[in-house]
């Protein structure tokens, strides 16, 4: 039947497995059908990149990981600095995230304001990344200010990165001036 609701009965083996996720964290159960935010599969095609900031091992997919290094060359040549700070997390890696931010004693409305919870994070899809530069603390909203800011803001979608997060964004979310991601087919 065209138009019908999503039968209640019928729960996917992803949807169930985000439910225990989100059960451990206190996320009540109708999280999954609430959210504003669009659901994400995690990657299937992921390669490595170069370390982030921290040194870390990151991944992305080939698209992704192609557009990011051929925008940050792009960039260096305007002597604008740019780099990794967080690329690829699954599920599991967001989970231990809002696990950590509880065992400090958040609650969980507060952590949701700004931490997608597992399942609903677009680093899952292996195309969105944190960016940082020189000069400026990671994932502030300070980054706005920034001359890397500016030019991604002229240059990014050339490249096929958008960010996802503005201020006031229909999803809820917390203003996000670092987080971008890259979607195929854009100009
Ligand atoms: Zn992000």
């Amino acid at each position: 039947m065209a138009g019908a609701p999503p039968s209640l009965n019928k729960i996917e083996p992803l949807h169930e497995k985000l439910l225990v996720l989100h059960q451990a964290l206190g996320i009540a159960p109708d999280y999954l059908d609430t959210c504003k935010m669009p659901l994400c599969s995690e990657a299937n095609r992921l390669i490595d990149t170069e370390l982030d900031y921290y040194q870390r091992p990151q991944r992305l997919m080939p698209e992704a990981f192609q557009a990011w290094s051929a925008m940050k060359q792009a960039a260096a040549t305007q002597q604008i600095s740019i780099f990794l700070i967080s690329a690829f997390r699954d599920y599991q890696y967001q989970h231990d995230v809002i696990a950590r931010k509880l065992a400090e004693g958040r609650s969980i409305t507060e952590i949701l304001s700004v931490n997608a919870a597992p399942g609903f994070s677009e680093h899952h899809t292996g195309c969105a990344i944190d960016i940082g530069t020189e000069g400026c603390e990671a994932l502030v909203e300070n980054f706005e200010n920034t001359k890397a800011f500016q030019w991604l803001t002229e240059n990014a979608a050339n490249y096929g990165f958008r960010m996802t997060y503005p201020r006031n964004n229909s999803y809820e979310m917390a203003y996000e001036p670092w987080h971008w991601c890259f979607a195929e087919g854009q100009p």
